[in-house]
């Protein structure tokens, strides 16, 4: 793109619709935001537990501000490695039961930095044809050949991983899908992975702090954890704070450190994130009424949703798709709650395939029965007569 191409190229997006805009949040994020100067209740978010502004997590983070300052001032392999980074690494390998832990400063970045540190050209990475587009870009930026499989066909992953010849492979998957919310089958994906000899690389990105008893995240549904299987969950979501860690045996861990150019070349997070993080566990681990009212609302949302025109796509976690279909009609929908005060997204092409325009719903713990009969009540307002 040339700079006096630019204008013409938005132009084009504004003409297909597919122009995007940022909304202004004032105030806390939350199930209730000031978006653009109006209220509304919102299911639009990934704070599926309702951490991100919770009083406690904020504490801490103002404590650690007033002990060691905001900047971590180096990269963690110069002198940016606080000790509240390290604790905090300690206490997450132990969370979700594997032995070391490595942070990163956004999940997009772990992945950018962890596929291409143990993968090049001479590697294959085998990647859900769903998965986030941080998966996809490391796989590319590694240079090994990418190999996208339809989704959950494991029995047309299995064949390729038999066919390939690469010296190292690599099968990597979101555990909880982001715009469908369905799960990964992963004591399969790991039975493919031992029998393949690959690296087994599971985005846990929508399910630490949701699944789990503890909140643990998906590995709480594998029965064994080998010394292939690499775990990443992000900060942002559940946990309501920001960043990212990736965790796996020691040896991968020293790896990461040498290697992995995205934690080698770029500066530390603030500390003060490191002390929020582990507040916000203690609260992931001890609150687990706030997984049990996802729950509850889940099936609040499933049970008034049956007669009204669209399915609910098959999912059980906060991310509850409502399939609209066509693209007018998702954006009718979304404006049309818009203007009821609600605000969900209407997910389209290209994001998802073609007719499968939908409405994200994501619900939220700081969401009340309430806020979900409101949205029935919006939905059945505006179904087609
Ligand atoms: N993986 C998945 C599945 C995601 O949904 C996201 C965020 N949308 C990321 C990774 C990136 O995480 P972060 O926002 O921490 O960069």
């Amino acid at each position: 793109m040339n700079p006096d191409q630019l204008q013409s190229a938005l132009a084009d997006l504004d003409s297909l619709g597919l122009r995007r805009t940022r909304r202004l949040l004032d105030g806390p994020q939350g199930v209730r935001v000031t978006l653009d100067g109006r209220d509304y209740l919102s299911f639009s978010s990934n704070d599926y537990l309702g951490l991100a502004s919770h009083p406690d997590i904020a504490a801490a983070a103002i404590r650690a501000a007033g002990q060691v300052g905001v900047g971590a001032g180096a990269a963690h392999l110069l002198t940016g490695h606080h000790r509240l980074h390290h604790d905090l690494e300690s206490e997450l390998a132990a969370f979700v039961g594997l032995p070391s832990a490595l942070l990163f400063s956004t999940g997009y970045m772990a992945s950018l930095g962890v596929i291409p540190a143990l993968l090049d050209r001479h590697g294959e990475v085998f990647e859900d044809r769903l998965n986030h587009a941080s998966l996809v870009d490391a796989a590319v930026l590694s240079r090994a050949r990418l190999t996208r499989y339809p989704h959950l066909d494991l029995e047309w992953l299995d064949r390729k991983l038999g066919e390939s010849r690469a010296r190292t492979k690599l099968i990597a998957t979101d555990t909880v899908f982001s715009m469908d919310g369905d799960l990964a089958p992963l004591p399969e994906l790991m039975a493919l992975a031992e029998k393949h000899d690959a690296w087994l690389y599971l985005d846990d990105a929508h399910g630490f702090g949701v699944l789990g008893e503890k909140g643990q995240g998906a590995l709480s549904r594998l029965p064994a954890l080998g010394h292939r299987v690499i775990y990443l969950a992000t900060l942002g979501k559940a946990a309501g704070v920001a960043g990212a860690f990736v965790a796996g045996n020691p040896d991968l861990v020293e790896w990461l450190v040498n290697r992995a150019r995205t934690y080698v070349f770029t500066t530390a997070q603030p500390p003060l994130l490191a002390a929020a993080v582990s507040a916000s566990l203690k609260l992931i681990a001890a609150e687990a009424w706030r997984r049990r009212r996802l729950a509850e609302l889940v099936g609040q949302l499933k049970q008034g949703l049956t007669g009204l025109p669209w399915p609910l796509m098959a999912s059980d976690t906060p991310i509850q798709p409502l399939l609209v279909g066509g693209n007018a009609e998702a954006l009718r929908l979304a404006d049309g709650l818009r203007a009821r005060g609600i605000l969900i997204p209407a997910i389209r092409p290209p994001t998802v395939p073609q007719g499968q325009a939908r409405l994200r719903i994501s619900l939220s713990a700081a969401h009340a029965r309430a806020d979900v009969d409101s949205l029935l009540a919006a939905l059945r307002d505006l179904a087609p007569t």
